[in-house]
């Protein structure tokens, strides 16, 4: 999730907003002005509004809070915390480490909610200590502190539910993690009970849209659409994971990409090394050593007229900056160097020198085709083969 608007920092931690946040904050602000319209008909609209915005920013802040203390006790426990992205659906905190042991994982996990709870819990009451928020008239500061102390509360708990990817999950994992002393065994239990969790969501809502609900069950049915992405998304990386152990980049890097020499025109690349080879990986040669790379994006943003002016050694992306991994660098490590800072390629260098280009698609397309083969593979009565040695280099 990038987040599209950049707010600032808060105790050094970056936090943005993804668009489609403003889609739910308006939503929020005006289902707040009916709910404070009936509350109070005595209340002016200019009240009513004022007091539905200032709830919706004071939402924002304790979701934000809720983050923040996820994000802060990683960063106590010496995890690198990126940022805090506030979206539709919530906020999530991006924590580029996994936590390296079950203390740490439950202590960051749970922090979230409870922030929420203890912020709920202490609104609630002060709206009680200073009215009667659910019965008779009241002022508006109590309407809002009373709102968002039910919110958080909700918020507190719902997190709480133990399927991933909620922060319960989280905790679910942390918990089974200490048991068991198997991360992967945690992670693919908590993942498979956010699939249940999910489908059940999933169920509940489209039952209440059926029986009259209308939009809250379709909501309901949406949230679970969502958990399950994430949580079959947590699965899918453990199986990958589980696949790639052992598999370095110079198993799965493809060693046929093309050389383009640097004096060469863009139109000429373009019409004697794209279109004639349909490949997308080309290296460019300037006095017989590899100096850079060139792809479709880059001749993309050249200019149409100049193509047959410029030299592709001008517009290529040279190698010196270019991110780069060694061919010992395991796979893995290599797809989440790519997921991290949005690279569909990386160059395999060794001693300065070129050795082959490992690109997303290929890693996921061997990985596909060892699936593919260890099917094929499975005699009768001789069981699972354990697949294919992963020093062997797959095309
Ligand atoms: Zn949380």
């Amino acid at each position: 999730m990038r987040s599209h608007i950049k707010l600032g920092r808060v105790f050094g931690i970056e936090i943005g907003i993804h668009a489609s946040w403003f889609i739910i904050a308006w939503l929020i602000t005006f289902s707040l002005a009916a709910r404070f319209r009936s509350v109070d008909p005595d209340w002016s609209a200019a009240q009513v509004w004022s007091a539905a915005l200032v709830t919706a920013i004071l939402f924002f802040v304790s979701l934000l809070a809720h983050e923040l203390a996820h994000s802060l006790v990683a960063r106590a426990h010496k995890l690198p915390v990126r940022g805090i992205t506030l979206f539709a659906l919530g906020g999530v905190s991006v924590i580029e480490k996994d936590a390296p042991d079950a203390k740490t994982e439950f202590l960051i996990a749970i922090a979230g909610p409870l922030t929420s709870v203890v912020l709920g819990a202490s609104m609630w009451w002060s709206a009680k200590a200073l009215g009667h928020p659910d019965t008779g008239p009241q002022t508006p500061s109590i309407a809002i502190l009373y709102w968002l102390g039910v919110i958080n509360l909700g918020l507190g708990l719902f997190n709480m539910l133990p399927g991933y990817p909620l922060d319960g999950g989280r905790v679910l994992r942390a918990v089974v993690w200490w048991l068991t002393g198997s991360m992967e065994r945690a992670t693919m239990i908590a993942a498979r009970a956010g699939q249940v969790m999910a489908v059940i969501f999933i169920g509940l809502g489209i039952y209440q849209f059926f029986s009259g609900a209308g939009l809250n069950g379709l909501w309901i049915a949406f949230i679970g659409w969502f958990l399950l992405q994430a949580a079959s998304g947590q699965y899918h990386e453990l199986e990958l994971r589980h696949a790639l152990v052992g598999v370095r980049a110079s198993d799965l890097m493809s060693r046929d990409c093309a050389l383009v020499p640097g004096p060469t025109s863009v139109q000429d690349f373009v019409d004697e090394f794209v279109l004639r080879t349909g490949r997308r990986c080309f290296f460019v040669t300037v006095q017989d050593s590899i100096a850079g790379l060139i792809t479709p994006h880059e001749v993309r943003a050249l200019e149409r007229s100049l193509w047959p002016f410029t030299p592709v050694q001008q517009i290529m992306k040279p190698l010196d900056q270019l991110h780069v991994v060694a061919p010992e660098t395991p796979a893995m490590e290599a797809l989440e160097i790519m997921a991290r800072e949005d690279l569909n390629q990386l160059p395999v260098v060794s001693d300065h020198h070129v050795e082959g280009m490992l690109s997303r698609s290929h890693i996921l397309g061997a990985l596909r085709s060892r699936r593919e083969l260890r099917d094929s593979l499975r005699l009768p009565g001789q069981g699972a083969t354990r697949g294919l040695p992963p020093k062997q280099p797959m095309r």
